[in-house]
């Protein structure tokens, strides 16, 4: 039986979605692409961060009912909860809350139910349970940096944010089962894992073993050979001492990337934004994490539009921006959630200025962004190599501070894919850095 899984949105439902189809693999299931118009079934696994991401839900369910008429339709993931309605209006075969699609085998079972039975009910009555108790991890082809998912939930209350509503409270992967998943993908091959989650600063909160997220990497160093430890996304007031003592002990197993959300330069709107920082903070933090890592790329998000933001609001941001020298810059426009606190707010910024606030942040952080890979030119950079190109032969890979380097071919790639290779830089190249090829 063939099936496709589509996934919008951020690293934790990419993570999920790995999960899910490496399940429905091994039992059976055949993937495939929906363009090819031959599915049984498809899975889509929606985002709702912003209207947009609404839209795009909307548009691939009708673009995947087109092409596979005869195809049921399985949907889950954060846009589930407050669409529910559109969905059955939609006639959607299967809505699975996104609480319930770690529960891989429960899904895996229900899909078996509405496709009258088949090789996935055989497995979900033997393995009950979570997806996080899956020691083995996505399988080798879907990614070279394989995600792993310890965090789930966030409690947080961002004014503009939606995702307390969808992904609900801190849920957190005990240890155990997150050194028995990165020892499989280190079996497998792998030499980076990128740490996911939802807020995995709050790693740790509901469980017993209360070490949290410092005390969680220092285990993975101990207990692991993972080459390298990337840590996706972290909230600022989460990088305290403590981790970056973990991260300075063992410098040489974690990438030296770190992504930091600002969201605003403008302390009255982080505080509008209920974010529990200052400017000055943020700032400090930074500066102390450049102290361990000196070479360390800092990457963040910036949003602009939020209801009230200024021109003066709007120039701290650049003025921030500029000062922080990030090495790569996310721009969000503000968008209206139903249910958060800044739905609710009468001053909402016009798409016009949206836009153009927009177009000039996103011009400063072009420019930052080539000034970090100038600086990087002539040095050696650890890179995990990802991807080759079928037409000019071409390998790109990702270094540890986060610089996309391509590279010409001259071994067997499958033996490369996956692994950390030292490499030159030599320029400048398309997106990121050319470099010699790896002697
Ligand atoms: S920290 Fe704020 S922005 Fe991030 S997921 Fe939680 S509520 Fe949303």
């Amino acid at each position: 039986m063939r099936f496709s899984i589509n996934t919008l949105g951020c690293r934790s439902n990419l993570c999920e979605s790995d999960e899910i189809s490496s399940e429905l693999e091994r039992s059976g299931f055949q993937k495939v692409d929906y363009r090819d118009g031959k599915l049984h079934f498809c899975i889509i696994n929606t985002c709702t961060i912003t209207s947009e991401a609404d839209r795009k839900v909307r548009q691939l369910l009708r673009r995947i009912k087109k092409t596979n008429q005869n195809a049921k339709m399985v949907v889950t993931g954060c846009f589930v909860r407050q669409n529910r309605s559109f969905l059955e209006d939609n006639e959607v075969d299967l809505i699975i809350d996104n609480e319930k699609k770690d529960d891989i085998y429960s899904m895996a079972s229900e899909i078996a139910k509405i496709m009258g039975d088949g090789p996935a009910a055989v497995r979900a009555r033997q393995k009950p349970g979570s997806i996080y108790n899956n020691s083995f991890g996505p399988r080798i082809r879907y990614h070279s940096r394989p995600m792993v998912k310890i965090q789930d939930g966030c409690e947080q209350h961002c004014s503009y944010c939606i995702i307390p509503i969808t992904r609900g409270k801190y849920r957190s992967v005990d240890s155990g089962s997150v050194i028995n998943k990165v020892r499989g993908l280190e079996k497998a091959g792998f030499d980076e894992i990128v740490l996911t989650g939802i807020n995995i600063g709050k790693y740790g909160l509901d469980l017993e073993e209360r070490h949290g997220l410092p005390g969680l990497v220092e285990k993975l160093v101990d207990k692991t050979n993972i080459k390298r430890i990337r840590i996706s996304s972290i909230e600022v007031n989460e990088v305290d001492d403590r981790l970056l003592s973990v991260l300075s002990d063992n410098r040489e197993r974690f990438a030296r990337h770190l992504h930091i959300p600002l969201q605003s330069g403008s302390d009255s709107i982080l505080k509008s934004m209920r974010r529990p920082y200052s400017g000055q903070f943020f700032m400090e933090k930074i500066s102390k994490a450049r102290e361990v890592f000196p070479d360390i790329a800092i990457t963040t998000d910036v949003m602009v539009g939020f209801p009230g933001e200024t021109d003066e609001d709007f120039n701290k941001s650049l003025g921030f921006v500029e000062e922080a020298g990030f090495a790569r810059l996310h721009v969000f426009k503000f968008s209206s959630r139903p249910g958060t606190a800044a739905g609710k707010m009468n001053n909402k910024i016009g798409s016009f200025i949206k836009n153009e606030r927009s177009r000039l942040i996103r011009e400063l952080g072009m420019e930052l962004r080539n000034k970090y890979m100038e600086h990087n030119i002539g040095r050696n950079l650890d890179v995990v190599v990802e991807k080759i190109d079928g037409e000019d032969g071409l390998v790109s890979g990702i270094s540890g501070n986060y610089i996309k380097v391509y590279f010409r071919n001259v071994i067997d790639y499958s033996k490369l894919r996956g692994k950390i290779i030292k490499l030159k830089a030599e320029k400048k190249f398309r997106d990121g850095l050319f470099a010699a090829a790896p002697g």
